[in-house]
């Protein structure tokens, strides 16, 4: 039921007028009610006080029949139903008035509100001298009372319910007025939304409704501006859209090409279902025409049932994101197998998705034979007793366990972490730091493809050094040219070669340098000697008659007196002197930086302590001793080499033996330097 705005007006005010008069109408006569009780206890009061105090006296003298005429007269007023007097005892002393009201039971009222009949009863006690001697009773009329009441009630209510028809009037008249603005508002708003912008309502007057109208009318034209502009916008962009409709057609046509021109294979899918598809993709899966693809299930083209289930996945997917399956074995017609990755996006306006296969079998099979041969390459690689690592632009990148084990590292990690010169001695063998030469050999390898050199290496665990042969070669890894490094620990290859090389200049009897080892280091010294204007003595020395301590006692203690003779030279000499076995029992001693004089007393001391020294016989107590006979000469400038000097002191020997043996013999040299 719809209530019309008029009648909720007319309903509401007369509601709000009907509680508000309710209101006043109740305050009214409970005020009235009051004020009337509060009379009528005020009059009773002061009547039945005065007429207690009046009888008081007559009482007192017994005078009834003055108290009788004084309530006869009281009863005359117009307000007293009835008056009596009691004594203490509650007889009744005199009493007048109505029979009927006379013969009710007395009851004092105190509330006017709770009294049943038409009379209020008051009583007051007589008293003389603070001597009781009964009590008045009086009652008043109070139906008067209720009369006015009644009255003020109908003349409240008659009034009301005129106000109320009034209001009413007034309600509907302002309604109507209410109303028909909003009508003229309704049919403004309906001619707008029929198109009819621009409407303009006719202002009245300056109160709100006027205002209302004023922003009515501001609103139409507003509406009606903004409808043409935008009437020119559509228009514009109605051109900018043919226009750019002619263009997408031509892309279309362009894509269509394109597609069909495609090496990789198109496709389009519904519901898992082959829509379209592009002859790059027929050709791809050994198929001749569309139609023998058309609304087929692409499980067709799945190898394993798992790939096909796994799709199903990304098909929901691809409502939210582009999706990319890779490496996927398809199945062609001819039964043969290929692999292809998947590229799906779900099309726009359809429930299709665009799926674009592209043909990948070859990167496959040459990324599993790249696998396989990695796998080989990694067997060699990790059982090779050499250490092999990888050297890229950024350092150390990979490296076997004989690496790690040779280099003393813990882990791969702790080797990739290191540098190249972080393996390396200081410096090297040649006297040059080892990080700039590393990188003169890196380049050196890069540029010839591979190089080969010697390398004193250092371990990361203890610092040690050890030599190496390296061979560094240029490959290719990883998408990227590295130099691969194999490096051999050659410290017994080293060891050996040193021996060797010690041994091709030791004397083995006797420890000490050979003849070709003296010559040697004995010709430097002399260079020396010469360049810095030194001189330089050589002694040759021989045992005398040793012949005869090998006939005597054995060649084996032949020999023992070879090694007391050199374990007493090393005693005698100084640490720069050099002291050689050039034959049999003949020796040779250079001494640096040693005049005549110098050398003179040194092959004194060594004679002597040779003289002095004996050569105990094994197994026995027995000891012997030996003599021996030196030659001196000098180098003192010259031109001289040392077989001559060699030569020289041999002669002075000579002359040593041929006087008598066990002496020092000064042979001739050329003074001065
Ligand atoms: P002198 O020099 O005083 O004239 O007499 P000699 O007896 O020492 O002279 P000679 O040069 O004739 O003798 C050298 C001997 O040294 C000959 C050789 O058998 C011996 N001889 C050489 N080499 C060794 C060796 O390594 N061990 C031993 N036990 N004898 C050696
Ligand atoms: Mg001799
Ligand atoms: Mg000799």
């Amino acid at each position: 039921m719809i209530i019309s705005f008029r009648a909720k007006a007319i309903i509401g005010i007369a509601l709000i007028e009907a509680v508000l008069l309710s209101i006043l109408i109740i305050s009214v006569l409970s005020f009235l009610r009051d004020s009337n009780q509060q009379q009528l206890l005020r009059h009773a009061k002061t009547t039945t006080s005065t007429f207690a105090a009046m009888s008081a006296d007559a009482i007192i003298s017994h005078d009834l029949d003055r108290l009788q005429s004084s309530s006869i007269s009281l009863c005359h007023n117009p307000g007293i139903v009835f008056v009596r007097i009691i004594d203490e005892q509650q007889r009744i002393l005199i009493q007048s008035g109505s029979i009927e009201a006379l013969q009710a039971p007395f009851v004092i009222n105190a509330d006017l509100n709770k009294t049943t009949s038409n009379v209020f009863n008051a009583s007051q006690a007589i008293e003389a001298g603070g001597v009781k001697y009964g009590s008045v009773q009086i009652g008043f009329d109070i139906s008067y009372l209720e009369a006015t009441l009644s009255k003020a009630e109908h003349w409240s209510l008659g009034i009301a319910g005129l106000e109320m028809l009034l209001v009413a009037l007034f309600s509907m008249t302002l309604g109507s007025y209410l109303t028909k603005q909003i009508a003229q508002f309704t049919q403004g708003a309906e001619d707008i939304s029929r198109g009819n912008v621009g409407k303009q309502l006719r202002v009245k007057g300056r109160d709100e409704i006027a205002q209302a109208t004023k922003a009515f009318n501001r609103m139409s034209l507003a509406i009606k501006e903004s409808q043409d502009s935008l009437e020119d916008q559509v228009k514009t962009k109605t051109a900018e859209l043919n226009q750019a409709n002619n263009k997408l057609r031509h892309l279309l046509d362009e894509q269509s090409t394109l597609l069909d021109n495609q090496s990789v294979g198109i496709a389009t899918v519904q519901d898992r279902k082959i829509v379209w598809c592009n002859p790059a993709f027929l050709n791809m899966m050994g198929y001749d025409s569309l139609d023998q693809l058309l609304g087929h299930s692409t499980r067709q083209f799945y190898l394993y049932e798992a790939d096909f289930i796994d799709m199903a996945q990304a098909y929901q997917a691809l409502a939210d994101k582009h999706v990319l399956r890779r490496d996927f074995q398809f199945v062609r017609k001819d039964g043969r197998t290929i692999w292809v990755d998947l590229n799906g996006s779900r099309l726009p306006s359809e429930h299709q998705s665009l799926w674009v296969i592209v043909d990948v079998t070859a990167r496959v099979e040459a990324q599993a034979a790249l696998g396989r041969s990695e796998i080989k390459f990694r067997a060699l690689f990790e059982s090779t007793s050499e250490a092999i690592f990888l050297l890229d632009d950024n350092g150390l990148a990979d490296c076997n366990q004989a690496a790690l084990k040779i280099f003393g590292c813990q882990s791969k990690q702790q080797f990739c972490n290191i540098t190249a010169a972080d393996l390396s001695a200081p410096s090297q063998p040649c006297g040059s730091d080892s990080t700039p030469l590393l990188k003169q050999q890196f380049a050196l390898a890069k540029q010839q493809g591979s190089l080969r050199f010697d390398w004193l290496c250092k371990r990361l665990d203890t610092g040690e050094l050890f030599p190496a042969e390296v061979l560094l070669s240029l490959v290719q890894y990883d998408g990227q040219t590295q130099l691969l490094a194999s490096v051999w620990d050659v410290s017994e290859r080293v060891a050996m070669m040193q021996e060797i090389e010690q041994q091709a200049k030791t004397d083995y009897l006797t420890g000490l340098c050979n003849r070709r080892a003296f010559i040697a280091f004995a010709e430097r010294e002399l260079e020396h000697a010469r360049r810095y204007k030194k001189p330089l003595a050589i002694l040759a020395i021989d045992i005398d008659f040793f012949k005869k301590i090998n006939d005597n006692y054995g060649h084996n203690v032949g020999d023992l007196t070879l090694q007391k003779f050199a374990d007493v030279c090393n005693e005698v000499l100084r640490e720069s002197d050099l002291l050689g076995r050039i034959g049999g029992e003949e020796f040779a001693i250079l001494l640096p930086e040693t005049d005549a004089h110098q050398a003179q007393e040194i092959s004194e001391r060594l004679r002597k302590s040779l003289s002095d020294c004996r050569v105990t016989l094994p197994d026995t107590a027995v000891s012997i001793h030996f003599t021996v006979s030196i030659g001196i000469t000098l180098f003192a400038g010259g031109t001289t080499d040392i077989d001559d000097l060699l030569n020289r002191a041999d002669t002075a020997l000579y002359l040593a033996k041929n006087n008598g043996r066990d002496q020092v013999v000064m042979g001739e040299f050329v003074a001065g330097l």
